[in-house]
Parts: C-alpha cells; sequence; structure tokens
C-alpha cells in the first residue's frame, strides 16, 4: 500500500510562509491498495489538489472515502473536489452518524444553498453513502476495521489492510481520563460508556485497534504543556502519540493533524522532543513528521 498526504493540518487551513515545510491543508490522505484502487482518508481541503491530479489522466474514478467524523476540517474540502463533479465516477462515502444528523446530512448541510452555490444532489458523479459505527467491512481488496475514538460528538478511526500489512489512521483523538469524562459531556455517552468499561486503562482500546501496524497515522496536535488548557477538545499532546505508538507496538508513527498556532519551526521543535523521547525511552519505532506532499510505502 501507498499513502500521499494532501492535507496535514488540524482545524483550520494555515496558508502563509511559515507554514510551508509541513504545509496548510486540512486532512486528506491518498492511500492506494497494491492494485492501486484509491481510497482516500478524509476529505478536507487537501482533497481540493488530489482532485487536480485525478483527474489529470481524463480516466474514470471509483473510490472511498472514509472520513473520520464531520468537523469542518475533515469535510470542508468535498465541495471543491473537481471529480464528484463529473459523470461516470463513483464515490462511496463512508462514517458514522449521530441519532439526530444522518451522514448524508452531514456531507450535505455544509452544501445547503445559504453557505454554497451548488447542492449535494447537484454532483454528477454517483455518490453512495455507507453509514458504520464500530465494524469490520471490505473496500476493494482491502479489510477495513473501524473505532469510536475519544472526541466531541463523535470520531471514528481505521485500519485497512491488506496482504499481511496494516495502515492505521487516527486523526483526532483524545487521552481518555476517567475523572475527565466526568465533567466532559460532548461526547456521545454510548462512546464514553465503551471506554469506560475497558479496564483498568481506558485507552487500552486503542491501544490494542492499533496493534502491530505498519504504520499510524495519529493525531499530535499539542505539546503536552498547551494540552493542559484544551482537555475535552478532543486531542492528543505528543507524549501521548509516542505512548499510543509504543504500547500498540507499531513500526512507524506518522505525526498528524498539527495545530494551526503551530509553524514550521514549533513543528521541527516538536519532532526533536519526539526524537528525544524516542531515544530515552528505547522505543522500537520509528517516527517522522506528515507533510503535504509526503509519499511513503508499507
Ligand atoms: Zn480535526
Amino acid at each position: 500500500m501507498k499513502l500521499i498526504f494532501w492535507g496535514t493540518r488540524g482545524s483550520i487551513p494555515t496558508p502563509g510562509k511559515q507554514t510551508v515545510k509541513y504545509g496548510g491543508n486540512t486532512p486528506c490522505v491518498e492511500l492506494r491498495l497494491d492494485d492501486n484502487n484509491l481510497v482516500i482518508l478524509d476529505a478536507g481541503t487537501g482533497i481540493r489538489n488530489l482532485g487536480e491530479k485525478l483527474i489529470e489522466t481524463g480516466d474514470s474514478i471509483n473510490a472511498y472515502v472514509l472520513i473520520s467524523h464531520p468537523h469542518w476540517d475533515h469535510i470542508q474540502g468535498f465541495p471543491f473536489f473537481k471529480p464528484a463533479f463529473i459523470s461516470g465516477n463513483e464515490f462511496t462515502i463512508v462514517s458514522g452518524e449521530t441519532k439526530s444528523v444522518s451522514l448524508p446530512d452531514m456531507i450535505s448541510d455544509q452544501m445547503n444553498k445559504v453557505y454554497f452555490p451548488i447542492q449535494l444532489n447537484e454532483l454528477k458523479a454517483k455518490i453512495n453513502f455507507k453509514p458504520i459505527g464500530e465494524d469490520e467491512f471490505r473496500v476493494f481488496d482491502a479489510d477495513v476495521k473501524s473505532i469510536y475514538l475519544n472526541h466531541p460528538t463523535f470520531a471514528i478511526g481505521y485500519r485497512i489492510s491488506q496482504n499481511g500489512k496494516s495502515i492505521v489512521y487516527i486523526s483526532d483523538n483524545e487521552p481518555f481520563d476517567r475523572y475527565v469524562a466526568q465533567s466532559v459531556r460532548n461526547v456521545e455517552q454510548d462512546i464514553v460508556n465503551k471506554y469506560l468499561e475497558c479496564k483498568p486503562e481506558p485507552n487500552q482500546r486503542v491501544f490494542d485497534f492499533v496493534m502491530g501496524a505498519d504504520i499510524l497515522i495519529y493525531d499530535t496536535t499539542y505539546t503536552p504543556e498547551e494540552y493542559i488548557d484544551r482537555v475535552g477538545w478532543g486531542h492528543s499532546h505528543y507524549l501521548f502519540s509516542l505512548k499510543v505508538a509504543a504500547e500498540g507496538k507499531v513500526k512507524k508513527l506518522i505525526l498528524f493533524h498539527h495545530d494551526p498556532s503551530h509553524n514550521d519551526e514549533k513543528i521541527d521543535e516538536i519532532y526533536k522532543k519526539c526524537l528525544k523521547e524516542i531515544k530515552i525511552r528505547d522505543y522500537p519505532f520509528t517516527c517522522i513528521v506528515a507533510y503535504e506532499g509526503l509519499e511513503i510505502e508499507t
């Protein structure tokens, strides 16, 4: 399998000379399965550039789009994804939904005519929806597993396996803390219960999910110092990212979902601290930082 990163930034696009090294587009990763079938991980603003590349060939496109959750930074590129405007193309959008908002509504609401000139039902490509929870399903010739993460309302992590290799995509996840969970009320209660039932360490759910993965793409939004003031916002600090990789015995960790306030220099500094920590703790995995244009194979 092969990955190409088109958007690595969390929360909001951050164009400008301070972010050229790691990029300013919000999450979108192109995953090519061994048979070259296309799976797109999230539809942040990075998907616009991916769309430009895809239409260059003129071939019709049939792809899956695995959306982690419907916060703006993970769906806002979709209305600018040109292949969705071309008849003969087909996209299957996969994600969760809540009791009150369906998956099709989560995608189409942002294109409501008050906010956007073209409506979802005007797109020329065939758009299918596959609502999921914690499931196991097939995407082309690959096996996919999904898990609910600890993130406001909900967010889903995906594990894609093919021919003995596994890639895990966890864009937004916060360390689960029992005491914090009692006071934070913005995650769906069913999901909170799943973590509370996991004893003694609720985060073991996530450690088990990533177990042995060849590549883990993981939320590294904050420094530990920043996290103190952002508990309940749904993101990890880099020490927890390293812990997930270590507990889950992954082979390679890719730091992802960079905070919009972190310029290239700050991300370099975080990476240096991660490498130091990995050395001190003798962690066996390798670690790199996601940047726009990064291509990696497993
Ligand atoms: Zn996000």
